[in-house]
């Protein structure tokens, strides 16, 4: 767990989500501020500050959170109208927070590009 990661302390229990899912390595919860009717985040449960960072230490990680995502998808019935996986990387990505994670979006026609 790194220090001061929001999300690391969300996979330890200490501050509150709206879990939807979870694998041994994953976890997924809805988004605080959504964009989409369905806005679900999937991170890994270890600390890696974003995707470049995963797939360079653990790539059958990444493999395991792309699963997780679809089933995300399948589970909120956005699987066949078509779903969104973004990962925001870097200050000009737009991440803001540093522990990598997916937004799984779907349940509207998803405009592009994004803003
Ligand atoms: P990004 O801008 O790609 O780093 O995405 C970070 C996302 O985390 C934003 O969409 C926020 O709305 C979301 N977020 C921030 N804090 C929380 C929280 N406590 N629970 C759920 N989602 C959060």
């Amino acid at each position: 767990m790194a220090e001061d990661c929001l999300f690391c302390r969300i996979v330890a229990g200490e501050v509150p989500a709206s879990r939807v899912a979870e694998t041994a390595r994953t976890l997924a919860f809805r988004d605080v501020n959504p964009q989409a009717p369905t806005h679900v985040l999937v991170i890994p449960k270890e600390h890696h500050r974003d995707v470049a960072a995963l797939v360079a230490a653990d790539p059958a990680l990444l493999s395991e959170l792309m699963r997780a995502a679809t089933g995300v998808a399948e589970q909120e019935g956005v699987h066949e109208s078509g779903w969104r996986l973004v990962f925001n990387t870097g200050l000009e990505g737009g991440q803001t927070v540093s522990h990598v994670h997916g937004h799984v979006l779907g349940g509207r026609r998803l405009g592009w590009p994004p803003g």
